[in-house]
């Protein structure tokens, strides 16, 4: 009988949900409400879906979430200047640009016009600043939810070694300077792999947590992995399969390959894809408190 501990995203995200509702109420009383403008460009399905996921999220706590929609041939300029609108609305602490964007358009240039103190996704280089020098702002969503669900857990990373596997600036890139970070729950000797790494299982083998953030289907085995590592899994592919939907939603882990290696691993779904949106939650509800 396996021993190997699911760490559920979804769990933690629902204790996380209980603390912020104390503060949007704080909030509320002093006549502030958390406000977020999400902007969608094109139709791409799965945006609309997450984006869909986010304001449904949101407005159920009582926060104001509003989408802007933008038609996929919309000029990089036009989209500045909403962005620019919004910079002032003080309806909205938050910003997001949901990505990816169309191919015409520059998504640094995009994210480089959000106000920073509502930058509430951490991609603005001033955000990525604050985060690399230890005093972070706003930490993106899903690497700060993936500290939140190993804090949750009692895994410590200090002297641990840990590998990445993704240099995005979304995922990869952030969470190996969080723990990285001389901060409690950190202090891990982290090691950053790509699609360029020589030999990475030689990489893999010797983590003692596997963070991946690739996007390919059953990409991670069991025998890529040391016995009782922990694997944080974040990806989200969708597969082809026989059910009523015609597709279902898997990470980059070959769950039943890995299943009996490791100590603990966050599932797909229920792993770290409900800590996205409840650190989108407390990253609004952060703006709101200081710079509301
Ligand atoms: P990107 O496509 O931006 O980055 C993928 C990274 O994986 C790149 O750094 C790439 O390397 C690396 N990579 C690709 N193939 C390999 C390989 N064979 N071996 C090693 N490294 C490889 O993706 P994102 O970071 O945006 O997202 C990654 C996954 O996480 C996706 O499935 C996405 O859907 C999911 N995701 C999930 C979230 C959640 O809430 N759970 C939130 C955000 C993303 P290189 O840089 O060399 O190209």
């Amino acid at each position: 009988m396996s021993e190997t501990l699911i760490l559920s995203g979804k769990d933690v995200a629902d204790s996380i949900y209980n603390n912020l509702n104390r503060r949007i109420s704080k909030l509320i009383d002093i006549g502030v409400r958390p406000g977020l403008c999400v902007i969608l460009i094109g139709d791409d399905p799965a945006s609309q879906i997450y984006v869909r996921t986010k304001t449904k999220k949101l407005n159920s706590l009582g926060l104001l979430s509003d989408t802007v929609l933008l038609k996929n041939n919309i000029n990089e300029k036009k989209v500045i200047k909403v962005i620019s609108e919004l910079n002032t609305d003080p309806r909205y602490h938050g910003i997001l640009v949901q990505l990816p964007l169309p191919e015409h358009i520059n998504s640094q240039n995009i994210i480089n016009s959000i106000k920073p103190e509502k930058d509430v996704d951490g991609f603005h280089p001033e955000n990525v600043g604050w985060l690399s020098i230890g005093k972070p702002r706003f930490i993106p969503c899903t690497p700060k939810g993936i500290m939140k669900i190993l804090e949750h857990y009692n895994i410590d990373l200090n002297r641990k070694n840990v590998v990445v596997i993704g240099r995005s600036n979304i995922v990869g890139r952030p969470i190996s300077i969080l723990t990285s970070l001389n901060r409690e729950w950190a202090n891990a000797t982290c090691t950053v792999c790509h699609s360029r790494t020589k030999n990475l299982d030689f990489y893999t083998k010797n983590a003692d947590v596997v963070i991946s953030a690739i996007g390919i289907p059953n990409f991670l085995k069991g025998d890529m992995l040391k016995k009782g590592s922990i694997v944080i899994d974040v990806g989200i592919n969708r597969v082809n399969v026989d059910n009523h939907k015609g597709y279902k939603i898997v990470g980059d882990a070959d769950w039943d390959a890995i299943y009996e290696k490791v100590a603990s691993a966050t599932p797909v779904p229920g792993g770290v894809g409900p800590m996205t949106i409840a650190m989108l939650v407390e990253n609004t509800i952060e703006a709101a408190e200081k710079f509301g």
